[in-house]
């Protein structure tokens, strides 16, 4: 059964190659050096031509590539390709710059690549680089419990993989991981969900999740690496802690509209980049969550969620005090903020409205 593009839902998972011996690194680095080297040429080349267009390359243009670097014409076509779509992607953009390539990363189709099983000795697969231009030999590739996982959840694996080199010089592949996306769930709750890194993830059905992970970030502030790879284990901890099965849509704060520096007062030592980085991390995790069981994802403007007072449907500076929400107006309260915040996210889902001044507005003019 075919489906298009759309009804798919992809992930990757990143497996090191730590344990491949050091001849077939070499080889394998090699190859990744070698291709780098020819999309950078055909970026080049691409841009010196203004050419946006994405379209596959023409012949005479393949054959520049190979005649130059002496490989096979299949393995400049697929170059070229990926060489396009970077230069594409500049299309779009006011300020249009040459693309240059940062990662050393190469996109493998199936005509260099296959993917067996192979069981063995903490091994769970072989990938084959099988000529076409590309090396010919087997890369055995050790288990990971997370493509286990994929795998028991009903992913299927693509034939294609990406294959890069870190900064540090480590070997990785990317296994691609491709499932149909559920519809959406008909039946359930609206929830608005706050977030906040003092306090963690804020739903308006009362669950809250995730209120370690900003003492754990100023704890390692310094150490940004370590921070890094120890908070998404946090998020993904604090997201599997949510009880989704009542729930059909989450409203969330749309990230455009929250500006930097309005987030309440991050100490010195929390670095605003690191926070920014946070709140996109656990959104993108979110997201994907969602995704797979089939839940809406709805954004609405975060502007004065939190000093609003669904009650009175009044909004003053002066209802929030510290962490605490209590109208000034009709003395509803007292309350978390941000719990009043998720509450009023929760609304805007229900009434359809993008913000609180969008629901304001509407007010005024039916009284
Ligand atoms: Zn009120």
């Amino acid at each position: 059964m075919k489906r298009s593009k759309q009804h798919l839902m992809k992930r990757t998972t990143r497996v090191y190659l730590n344990q491949l011996n050091p001849g077939k690194t070499a080889t394998v680095k090699n190859f990744v050096y070698f291709c780098h080297n020819i999309m950078q040429y055909y970026v080049d080349l691409f841009w010196q031509r203004q050419d946006f267009s994405g379209k596959l390359a023409d012949l005479p243009t393949v054959h520049l590539g190979k005649n130059r670097f002496l490989t096979t014409t299949r393995l400049c076509q697929a170059l070229a390709k990926q060489a396009k779509e970077i230069v594409r992607s500049q299309h779009k953009k006011n300020v249009k710059r040459k693309p240059r390539l940062r990662y050393h990363t190469v996109t493998l189709f199936y005509h260099f690549v296959t993917i067996e099983k192979f069981e063995q000795n903490g091994f769970d697969w072989a990938v084959k680089l099988i000529g076409s231009g590309a090396p010919r030999l087997i890369i055995p590739v050790p288990s990971t419990q997370l493509i286990q996982q994929r795998i028991a959840d009903g992913w299927l694996l693509s034939k294609t993989i990406r294959m890069g080199i870190r900064r540090d010089g480590r070997l990785w592949i990317d296994f691609i991981f491709e499932k149909e996306r559920p519809k959406l769930k008909e039946e359930g709750k609206i929830v608005g969900m706050d977030s906040n890194y003092k306090n963690g993830l804020v739903f308006s059905d009362g669950q809250t999740t995730g209120d370690a992970i900003y003492k754990r970030t100023i704890e390692f502030a310094k150490r940004q690496k370590h921070t890094k790879a120890e908070v998404k284990s946090l998020i993904g901890v604090a997201i599997k802690q949510i009880d989704f099965s009542q729930i059909k849509a989450i409203v969330v704060e749309d990230l455009k509209k929250v500006k930097s520096g309005t987030r309440g007062t991050f100490s010195r030592r929390f670095n605003r980049r690191l926070s920014h980085w946070l709140y996109r991390y656990s959104e993108t995790l979110l997201e994907r969550k969602c995704e797979e069981m089939g839940i809406e994802v709805i954004r609405k403007n975060p502007w004065k969620t939190s000093q609003f007072c669904r009650h009175c449907f009044k909004w003053d500076r002066r209802n929030r005090r510290g962490d605490k929400f209590l109208c000034v107006n009709c003395h509803h309260g007292v309350e978390h903020a941000d719990f009043n915040a998720s509450k009023n996210l929760e609304l805007l889902g229900l009434l359809g409205f993008y913000g609180i001044h969008d629901l304001q507005n509407s007010c005024k003019s039916k009284f």
